[in-house]
């Protein structure tokens, strides 16, 4: 059997355009444009380019980007004290502060003072509390975005199925097995201490991998049609390319994987794609929450 490719890319474009609609309706009906504002401290190379991708994504989908650039030596204090003020500015909806913050900044400090109300990622325990309670808050957006392209594969009812999500990290794995538990999956969480991950994996009818370990799950692993959810962004060498290459690969070994599944997402092309369009949707979730508007479909 060869998996059908699940495309993150066609997903995420699809829920951009939703939100873009949204956003047109909101500006014309009640005349409200939702804001994000993007904090980034220090020059990262990778976080810029996220940052530089967001800030237009925003713009494209017709919603107002509020970018703040801060130095790398950038203190606690004034940190906390931008933060403070996009939690005081009515015209911000949302806001995303780029991690990793460098080491001077205490980044649990900085996500608590978000207001929850405008905390787009998802990070604030509030919103993590209101996952484990199975009530609506803001989800954070790779999780998030898991779900969508496991439905998207699955006629969109996962009801009843074996899960395993393989990692247990507070930014995916951990959200992603509540968030299954939420719509009705029977979840197993595998990580580096389990027992036999293998045979664990192998009971998966939907199985998502978030370990950051290159190409650890193999074929042999999966349950003959199951669903594969690679989250896993790794850069490996790649000398058949011309010397010093590299390449992504995901924590899958997609091509095995591929002959086994039923249905499996590409690295890259999967899960990555759908961060930033789950970013915008949550956007303008936030917009019509704090104003006690119907959240739109998306
Ligand atoms: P992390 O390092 O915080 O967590 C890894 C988890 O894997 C841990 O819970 C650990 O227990 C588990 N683990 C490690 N080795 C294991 C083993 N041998 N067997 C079983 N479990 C093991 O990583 P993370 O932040 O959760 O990210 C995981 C991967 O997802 C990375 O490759 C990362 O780059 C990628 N990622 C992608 C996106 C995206 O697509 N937008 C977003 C976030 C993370």
């Amino acid at each position: 059997m060869t998996a059908s490719l699940i495309d993150g890319k066609a997903r995420a474009a699809r829920l951009r355009a939703g939100v873009a609609d949204a956003v047109a309706k909101l500006r014309k009906n009640e005349g409200l444009r939702p804001g994000l504002a993007v904090v980034l401290v220090g020059e990262d190379p990778a976080s810029q380019v996220y940052v530089t991708n967001k800030v237009r994504q925003t713009e494209e989908c017709g919603m107002r980007s509020i970018e703040h650039r801060l130095p790398a030596d950038t203190r606690q204090a004034d940190l906390l004290a931008l933060v403070h003020k996009l939690n005081a500015d009515q015209g911000v909806d949302g806001i995303l502060v780029q991690m990793p913050l460098p080491a001077q900044i205490d980044t649990d400090e900085v996500v608590l003072a978000i207001d929850p109300a405008k905390d787009v990622d998802g990070l604030h325990p509030q919103n993590a509390g209101r996952i484990v309670l199975g009530r609506s808050g803001l989800v954070p957006c790779t999780p998030q975005g898991c779900v969508i392209l496991a439905k998207e594969a699955l006629g969109g009812d996962l009801t009843g199925l074996d899960a395993v999500v393989l990692g247990r990290s507070i930014l995916v794995g951990k959200p992603v097995a509540l968030l299954l538990q939420n719509e009705n999956c029977t979840v197993t969480m595998a990580h580096s201490r389990s027992r036999d991950v293998e045979a664990l994996c192998r009971r998966a009818d939907l199985l998502v991998a978030a370990v950051g370990r290159p190409e650890m799950v193999r074929g042999s692993w999966i349950k003959p049609g199951a669903t594969v959810i690679d989250v896993g962004i790794n850069r490996i060498p790649a000398p058949e390319r011309g010397e010093g290459k590299t390449r992504l690969v995901g924590d899958v070994a997609f091509a095995e994987a591929r002959e086994i599944a039923g249905a499996i997402t590409p690295v890259p092309g999967g899960v990555g794609p759908m961060t930033i369009a789950c970013l915008l949707a949550n956007t303008v979730v936030a917009a019509c929450r704090r104003r006690k508007l119907p959240v739109p479909q998306m």
